[in-house]
């Protein structure tokens, strides 16, 4: 939502448009291609159905929108009936992977790496070869302190 208003707010008063795939009908779309269905038959609604959130987010107003997608979307010469259809299940498919995406990329972003070569082929050091450690090396050896080592360089941390 917050980078929804910042996007409004950022592309200035005179360009409150808010645009239409007249393929599938999407009106969260971008101005150039339909980020659902691919289209690139992006039309502006017409003012008469748009309201806005907050003076600045142009939304499809709730009250016309059936008059919206009768008289102006399912007229449009490119209107694909399949993708209107299915739109919303596409859309709400696309949003899972993305959130998917992102977890797996958060999930990355904590894999820990080598802080003296950056690998991430390290292997965590077991509670046990640290106690072996401890015993052999007195309780101050490094061992005994690091929970990582670098596979690829050998550094413990
Ligand atoms: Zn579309
Ligand atoms: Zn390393």
């Amino acid at each position: 939502m917050f980078f929804v208003l910042w996007y409004y707010y950022t592309r200035g008063d005179n360009m409150r448009e808010l645009y239409y795939c007249a393929k599938c009908g999407n009106t969260k779309t971008g101005e150039k291609q339909c980020l659902i269905c691919q289209g690139q038959d992006i039309v502006i609604v017409p003012k008469k159905y748009v309201s806005y959130v907050a003076d600045v987010i142009p939304v499809l107003n709730e009250e016309l929108k059936e008059e919206f997608l009768e008289k102006v979307v399912k007229i449009s010469p490119s209107f694909d009936p399949y993708w209107f259809e299915h739109k919303d299940e596409i859309s709400q498919n696309m949003k899972q992977q993305y959130e998917k995406v992102k977890s797996f990329q958060k999930e990355q972003a904590n894999v820990p790496k080598c802080p003296t070569c950056n690998s991430t082929d390290i292997k965590k050091i077991s509670v046990m070869s640290k106690a072996v450690g401890a015993t052999m090396f007195g309780l101050l050896s490094k061992t005994a302190r690091s929970q990582f080592k670098c596979k690829h360089c050998g550094y413990m941390w």
